[in-house]
This record gives C-alpha cells, structure tokens and sequence, in this order.
C-alpha cells in the first residue's frame, strides 16, 4: 500500500510516519530524512539542499523527485511505502503518479493530518531530534526519558536548524501556498482522508489505523 502524509509542518507527519512503518511492516520514506542524510554526508545534493532548507524554502522539484524516485526504485519499496513529506507541489505528486505507474503501483491514500498554526508553531519549537537513528520528541509534550539523550539508541538529540522561529514561520507560508493545493488535488481523485491531529500522538494514530483498516475493506488495492 503507498500512503502519502500530507500535512503542515509540525503536524505530526515524522511522527505518524515511524508509527505506522511499525504497524504495516513497509518503509518510511522521508524527503527531509533524504536531504539531511545527503547534507551529513557532504554530497553535492547536501550542499544544494542545505540553501533552501536553512531559508525554510523548498529545495527545486527537479532535485527533488530524482532523489525520491531513486529511492522508490530500492527493492524495498516494492510491496509499500509511507511517503513522509512527500509530494509537496503539483509537480511532485504529478512525478509521483509517474514512478508509481511504470512500477505498476498507485496512491492508494493521501492522509491529511490537519492542525491548527497556533499548534503547530508550538510543536515545532518544542522538537528534539535524535542524531543517530532520527527518532522524534517533543519537550512538552513527548520527552524523552533522560535528557538529550534518545530513548531508543542512546544518541544524541539536536534542534533543528531550520526550526528557528523565522524559519519556522516562512515553512508555515511556503506550505500553504506551495502545498495546501494539493489537498484539493488529491480530494478531486477521491483518494484524501482528513485526520485531527490536534489530538495526542496516540489519538491521532488510532485515527489513523481507522482509515487505513477502511481502505483494506474495500479490494481495489
Ligand atoms: P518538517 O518535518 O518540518 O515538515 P521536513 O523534514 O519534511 O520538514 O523537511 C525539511 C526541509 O527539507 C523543508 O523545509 C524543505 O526545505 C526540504 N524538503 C523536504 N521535503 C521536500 C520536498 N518534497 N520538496 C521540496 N523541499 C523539501
Ligand atoms: P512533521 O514531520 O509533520 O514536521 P513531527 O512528527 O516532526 O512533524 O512532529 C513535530 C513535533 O511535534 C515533534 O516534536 C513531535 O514530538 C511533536 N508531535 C507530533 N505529533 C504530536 C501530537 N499528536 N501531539 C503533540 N505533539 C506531537
Ligand atoms: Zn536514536
């Protein structure tokens, strides 16, 4: 099943994302994992990337849908994939439509995890991140249990550079004008489902295993 996680900044995507890999047994695949692995390992892509990311504004498609879809390619993502982050322009969805098709797969799901901005802003200031295995948490309102140190590696966490309030606040725009259409795109083809992610992480799962166990009941997967 390929599910897409269609959601703010903040929304809780990464988070739902690493849930569900767990449940369904497929791969996680996020383009933000994607560039910062490429930015850590100093690659040419990293370099290019790191410019858009620091300004909070979207790294090109062109880019992009290359290093996505090399990814897609993987033996692993044969059966499956959550796809974290994205598409977030038409282009991108349109490129993704594209690869799906020649491995004879589709979008079975978009998953909207819709939350308010005064929420958002307050998840996205709280956000720790674990260096080595990537594990999210929030200060408030998911520590960690020794801190700075990840539950479940023993690796360090770090804030995220772009998660500085102005970056913060030109990620929010950039979404709502780059992004948010897609929500249309995707409601036209019939395949969107809108979440509450106002909820607590585990609300917010639960709602998510709901409309995912209502599209295995029906058989045009
Ligand atoms: P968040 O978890 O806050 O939504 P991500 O980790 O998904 O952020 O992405 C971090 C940054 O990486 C984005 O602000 C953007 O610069 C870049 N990025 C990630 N995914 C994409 C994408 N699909 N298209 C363009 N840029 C992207
Ligand atoms: P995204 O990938 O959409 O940017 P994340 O999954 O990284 O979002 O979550 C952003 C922050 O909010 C993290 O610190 C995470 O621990 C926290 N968070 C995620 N979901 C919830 C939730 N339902 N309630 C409270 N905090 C949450
Ligand atoms: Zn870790």
């Amino acid at each position: 099943m390929y599910i897409v996680l269609l959601g703010a900044p903040g929304a809780g995507k990464g988070t739902q994302a690493e849930l569900l890999r767990e449940k369904l047994a497929i791969p996680s695949v996020s383009s933000g994992d994607l560039f910062r692995s490429a930015i850590e390992a100093g690659t040419e892509l990293g370099v290019k990337a790191k410019e858009y990311i620091d300004r909070g504004e979207l790294v090109p498609d062109g880019v992009t849908i290359a290093m996505v879809a090399e990814r897609l390619a993987q033996p692993d993502c044969t059966e499956g994939v959550i796809l974290d982050g994205f598409p977030r322009t038409v282009a991108q969805a349109e490129a993704l439509d594209g690869v799906l098709a020649e491995m004879n797969r589709r979008v079975h799901a978009v998953l909207y995890i819709k939350v308010s901005e005064d929420v958002l802003l307050k998840r996205l200031a709280g956000r720790w991140t674990c260096r080595d295995c990537g594990a999210i948490y929030h200060e408030v309102f998911g520590p960690e249990k020794t801190r700075g140190v990840c539950d479940a590696c023993g690796g360090a966490l770090y804030q995220r550079e772009d998660d500085t309030p102005e970056t913060q606040q030109r990620r929010i725009a950039v979404y709502l004008d780059r992004t948010a259409p897609l929500q249309e795109c995707y409601r036209a083809k019939g395949i969107l489902i809108e979440i509450d992610g106002d909820q607590d992480v585990d609300v917010v799962h639960r709602s998510v295993m709901a409309a995912i166990d209502s599209l295995e009941g029906n058989d045009t997967l």
